[in-house]
């Protein structure tokens, strides 16, 4: 049995169903996250872990013990917030200190724990300043050292990077977890950032809705996505048109499905080729012109209006060859793998003809 099992999980709000039966597990010492677009339910199944709202109908058990029972603040689990909800007139050490209190801790013993901790989220040296003065990143460092100085059983982190820049998210989620790996606590993180959580994640949970979408490693759901959602809300997506287009390119590639309702390829499994250029096996030509040519340094995106559709061709390391121009003639070149089929319900078909 997982450490951490929440099954059917329901939660209502008056007349407003926000988990629509979820289930999960988690094992000891794994990094999982749950990614959806906002309102799909992630912080409501978190706060239901935690405590603070609990389900409608369901179940939660983590290391055997059935957790609904447990008032919040006997469930042992830690907990990180998107603001760092540090107090501003306690010291560092002071600040993950608090987490001990009620818990009534020998003096000795907490001031040993809390340097853990500080050594931990690399804070030591500021144990006695007073946040205030400190920037977000080392805010959000103390609300981890806090959670996690009480020795949690589950460390639960909402959205904790988002009130940083861009530059400071990338950094700490590295630390959150490098520390998440070297402590071993199983780990339940929300975020809506596909690229966070591609980054950070032993597995993700995909939802949308109130409900799950897909579960798996970050290779699992990038690479293969089970379900339209899934393959639009993480990485990018062309969605070619039906038509004439897509029909000579499906028959091309030998591919025929009735049942596909969606045809779609991500724009890093296509290559430009010369004009005239011809496939081969497996891989289709499609003659295009070039449209918008966007330069991002270490990738170039350049659409392509082809028979199947406008297309977008993602080009890596593009380093200083010159922008293509509009109207230029090309060829996309597709490969039958890179294809992803999708029934009219946005379930992945495997590819089939
Ligand atoms: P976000 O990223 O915006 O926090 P989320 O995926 O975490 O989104 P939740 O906060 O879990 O979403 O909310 C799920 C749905 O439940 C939303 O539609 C929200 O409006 C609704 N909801 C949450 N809390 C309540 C409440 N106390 N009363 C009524 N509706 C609520």
């Amino acid at each position: 049995m997982a450490y951490l099992t929440v099954a059917d999980g329901v939660k209502e709000f008056s007349t407003f169903q926000a988990l629509g039966g979820v289930s999960i597990s988690v094992e000891r010492g794994e990094f999982f996250t749950l990614l959806g677009p906002s309102g799909c339910g992630k912080t409501t199944l978190l706060r239901a872990i935690a405590g603070f709202n609990d389900l409608t109908s369901g179940s939660i058990t983590l290391d055997g013990q059935n957790l609904r029972s447990i008032p919040p603040h006997k469930r042992d689990i830690g907990m990180v917030f998107q603001d760092y909800a540090v107090f501003p007139h306690l010291s560092v050490f002071d600040n993950v200190a608090f987490g001990l209190k009620p818990r009534k801790v020998p003096a000795g013993e907490v001031k040993t724990r809390v340097a853990e901790a500080l050594s931990a989220v690399h804070l030591s040296a500021l144990a006695e300043r007073l946040p205030a003065a400190m920037s977000g990143g080392q805010q959000q460092r103390i609300g981890l050292a806090r959670a996690m100085v009480i020795n949690p059983r589950l460390l639960l982190m909402d959205e904790p990077l988002s009130n940083l820049d861009a530059k400071l998210r990338i950094e700490l989620r590295e630390e959150i977890r490098d520390i998440q790996k070297r402590v071993d606590i199983a780990t339940i993180y929300v975020t809506h950032d596909q690229e966070e959580a591609l980054a950070i994640s032993d597995r993700i949970c995909v939802m949308s809705a109130g409900h799950i979408e897909q579960i798996g490693t970050p290779q699992q759901i990038y690479g293969n996505p089970q379900t339209l959602f899934v393959a639009n809300f993480v990485g990018t997506l062309n969605t070619l048109p039906e038509g004439a287009g897509l029909n000579a390119l499906l028959s091309g590639l030998g591919l025929s499905q009735p049942s596909a309702a969606h045809w779609t390829v991500r724009p890093e499994r296509l290559a430009l080729g010369v004009a005239g250029e011809k496939g081969g096996a497996g891989i289709a030509a499609l003659p295009g012109r070039i449209g918008k040519y966007t330069y991002l340094g270490r990738e170039a995106h350049v659409q392509v209006e082809t028979d199947a559709g406008l297309v977008v061709v993602q080009i890596a390391n593009p380093g200083t060859e010159a922008a293509r121009q509009p109207g230029e003639a090309v060829t996309v070149l597709v490969e039958r793998a890179a294809l992803m089929a999708f029934d009219a319900d946005g379930k992945r078909l495997p590819l089939e003809g």
